[in-house]
């Protein structure tokens, strides 16, 4: 059977209470947030980690989660870290992993520790999106 990721849409990966898990978004998409944001009268955080990438500081459920609906309420202008998830790519490194916070991934650790070099196969979507931004991060 070919494993392929399926997402929940489990409350975890829109929820906020380490800095280790906070977003990494480019500076382009700080403005994007914070206008949207502007637009709901709500206020953001970022903290500069390089002179492409920010943090962006949530504490709780992101700003724009729909908590009743269990949805994104900006889907298709969410940041790429939000688009790729569960990949997680290192910013200095380029190196993409698997976030073993998510719930289908924690369900499906054994099979995925199995795949070898197909992360691609099981996460397509997400992979593209984490292909773009390696090929960004190495320009
Ligand atoms: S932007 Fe959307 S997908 Fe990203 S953390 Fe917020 S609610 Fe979740
Ligand atoms: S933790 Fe995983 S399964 Fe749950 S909403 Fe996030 S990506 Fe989907």
């Amino acid at each position: 059977m070919v494993l392929r990721f399926e997402c929940y849409h489990c409350l975890h990966c829109c929820f906020f209470s380490t800095p280790v898990d906070y977003p990494v978004v480019l500076r382009e998409e700080v403005n994007r947030l914070k206008d949207l944001a502007s637009k709901r009268g709500i206020l953001l955080n970022f903290i500069q980690v390089t002179s492409d990438f920010y943090l962006w500081i949530i504490d709780g459920f992101c700003p724009f989660y729909d908590l009743r609906r269990r949805r994104c309420t900006i889907h298709e202008l969410k940041p790429i870290s939000c688009k790729m998830f569960p990949l997680l790519i290192n910013i200095e490194t380029g190196e993409v992993s698997v976030s073993s916070a998510c719930d289908w991934v924690a369900g499906h650790i054994d099979e995925l520790m199995n795949i070898g070099d197909s992360i691609s196969n099981v996460f397509q979507n997400e992979f593209r999106v984490a292909l773009n931004l390696f090929r960004r991060i190495k320009a």
